[in-house]
């Protein structure tokens, strides 16, 4: 799956990870505008590949696989052309969370952490946010692909961390930047064929001037408040039972509030890395760093940090030929 280009994203990818987008029009079938909208994301393939690479402890796995559903559902919630970026910073146990997708649906992920702080978490503490990685940051950033490097094409949210799961993050983030009401739910286990990561997410829609024409402000409060107590019904196996598709859950859950499915985006799990921009990096280092880097057979060794395919090369190489 690892090309210069990226591998192809086809449709059939959905079976394996997708993001399944909705609307609710509400209660109301006189009403027809959207009020709340939501996101259904499922990642078998995606976060059983990219987690068995990395053989990271189960508190980390989990982790990292709810951030690799939440950088999906939300993702796809932006209109880009480039990369979405979920990062995450803390000063416990946990020091790097990061998860980024491309505009067509190419995942990746890491974990940086500390194992001998990890070790002193007790085993039977639930593995909840703070715990692992105590205070800091998560920052969403998106990239858009039309101008590399044009500050005007990049979009930085930055929020606390807060709360006992990484969505609560996302949602204190919603609340500063757009006013609107917004919920998640995140759920990730590991199963005999590895682990399976899904989430769960609704925002209010805000109408024509912060209204909806056909509805009161009661009924639109009313209907946002339904919409959270069925949210809230789901559980942790019907979102990851692969047994029950997301439209059937998403109708199981919404039916009652005129449920509207929109085409699902395929995620796979994809590296952008490739042996020209490694040779780019390694072109622009100085003599010293290039020696400092190389090991005691003369080559310099570089692994990707997503996808650890390791890339090779000769000192001489890189190093100029007069020095
Ligand atoms: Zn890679």
């Amino acid at each position: 799956m690892n090309g210069d280009k990226g591998a192809e994203i086809k449709m059939s990818d959905i079976a394996d990870g997708m993001v399944q987008p909705f609307y609710l029009t509400g209660n109301n079938s006189e009403n027809k505008t959207p009020l709340v909208r939501g996101r259904f994301a499922r990642l078998t393939r995606p976060c059983q590949a990219i987690l068995a690479r990395h053989d990271y402890p189960a508190a980390i796995n989990e982790l990292c696989a709810e951030a690799m559903s939440l950088a999906a559902c939300l993702s796809t919630t932006l209109k880009f052309d480039g990369v979405f970026t979920l990062q995450a910073k803390g000063d416990g146990a946990v020091q790097t969370l990061f998860a980024d997708v491309t505009s067509a649906g190419a995942m990746r992920a890491y974990a940086a952490f500390d194992a001998e702080k990890l070790a002193d978490i007790p085993p039977t503490e639930p593995a909840i946010l703070p715990r692992l990685m105590g205070g800091g940051y998560m920052a969403f950033t998106v990239d858009q692909d039309a101008a590399l490097g044009d500050e005007a094409h990049r979009y930085q949210g930055i929020v606390e961390l807060e709360g006992s799961h990484l969505g609560d993050c996302a949602i204190a983030w919603f609340k500063n930047s757009e006013q609107l009401a917004a919920q998640i739910i995140t759920a990730a286990s590991q199963k005999a064929d590895g682990w399976h990561s899904s989430a769960l997410f609704l925002q209010q829609i805000a109408g024509e001037g912060g209204q909806h024409a056909s509805l009161s402000t009661e009924e639109l409060a009313d209907e946002w408040h339904t919409a959270m107590v069925m949210m809230s019904s789901v559980t942790r196996d019907e979102m990851l039972n692969l047994e029950l598709s997301p439209s059937e859950l998403l109708y199981r859950l919404f039916h009652s509030q005129n449920i509207h499915l929109q085409t699902p985006r395929p995620i796979i799990d994809s590296c952008r890395c490739s042996a020209e921009k490694v040779e780019q990096v390694l072109s622009g280092l100085s003599d010293d760093q290039l020696r400092e880097l190389c090991d005691e057979n003369g080559q310099l060794q570089v692994a990707c940090e997503f996808c650890k395919v390791n890339r090779a090369y000769p000192l001489a190489q890189f190093v100029s030929a007069q020095s």
